[in-house]
């Protein structure tokens, strides 16, 4: 497999543009699951609170025998700790979890707009404490609209370095990535594949045979192209091998517009509404 490429974050620091996602890997696998995806090449691993797994990570980790310095790993707040000391212990609970002392990149999951009075930027606050004493390298946040971004701009000392969004075919949610782009925020995909909804697209199948690569393949690769980071989940090592086997080839600017054509807008989107979504867990 080729080797992954680094991104370089506002901060300065480096993100590889591609990791593997544990979203519902069950805890119990999710060591298993990462062991494996390190065995293969990943070498960046996005968990969350929300998670459940993050202790699953750190066995992963572990057993891989690959070093702690050499895995970049994202976590998420979760929901119900955004009330500034809630968010502290949340944190502190993470990196033991996480059996480190220190955190790639932590991220606020999501805006939440209608709950704690609309304030997510005394949180962000909270996060921009965890950069300033090191045990988050970087920071960022996760679902955040536009005006959740100004927001930020405006009332913040600290850019986000990254903006996890849900990003595939179905909704490519241009807008929004474009702004961040605009601003020096990096776009990270999720749910890259749409949740393998988007595997079986004709377009995306008369692309995979020009190229002579698998739909996922394919779809992978556009993310690629956008200069956005992936972060596709397989719990199947073959499925992950090939999801990483991307940086060998390219496609060309139509086959980027065809994919990109796909989009449905809101009908595409697979996850909640970041404006509405008020989920505390
Ligand atoms: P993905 O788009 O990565 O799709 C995962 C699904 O596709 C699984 O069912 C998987 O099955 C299947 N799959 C993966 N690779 C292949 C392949 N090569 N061929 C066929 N099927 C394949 O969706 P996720 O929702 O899992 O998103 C990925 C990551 O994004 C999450 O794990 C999480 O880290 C992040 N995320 C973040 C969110 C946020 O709010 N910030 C929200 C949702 C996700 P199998 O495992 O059996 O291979």
């Amino acid at each position: 497999m080729a080797e992954t490429p680094e991104i370089e974050l506002v901060d300065g620091n480096r993100i590889p543009q591609l990791g593997f996602g544990v979203f519902l890997v069950p805890p119990a696998e999710t060591g298993k699951a990462v062991a494996a995806a390190l065995e293969v090449g990943y070498r960046h691993i996005d968990t969350a609170q929300m998670y459940g797994n993050e202790a699953g990570v750190a066995e992963g980790i572990a057993a891989s025998g690959v070093p702690r310095s050499e895995v970049f790993i994202t976590s998420k707040l979760n929901n119900a700790f955004h009330e500034p000391d809630d968010a502290r212990e949340a944190f502190d609970r993470t990196l033991f979890a996480l059996d480190t002392d220190y955190i790639d990149l932590f991220l606020i999951h999501w805006p939440l707009p209608t709950r704690y009075g609309g304030d997510f930027v005394s949180t962000w606050k909270v996060l921009e404490e965890f950069a300033a004493d090191g045990r988050a390298r970087s920071i960022g946040v996760s679902n955040f609209l536009i005006d959740h971004l100004q927001r930020l701009e405006a009332e913040a000392d600290v850019k986000p370095a990254v903006n996890q969004i849900e990003h595939h075919p179905y909704l490519t949610n241009r807008e929004l990535a474009d702004h961040c782009q605009a601003n020096g925020i990096a776009v990270e995909s999720w749910s890259p594949l749409a949740k393998a909804e988007a595997l079986d697209d004709p377009v995306i199948a008369a692309i995979a045979e020009e190229v002579d690569r698998t739909p996922a393949q394919v779809i992978l690769r556009w993310h690629c192209e956008l200069g956005y980071i992936f972060i596709p989940k397989s719990v199947n090592p073959q499925r992950m091998a090939e999801n990483a086997d991307v940086f060998d080839f390219s496609l060309t600017s139509e086959q980027v517009e065809a994919i990109s054509a796909l989009d449905r807008g809101e009908e595409g989107r697979t996850g909640p509404h970041p404006a509405t979504f008020d989920w505390l867990g």
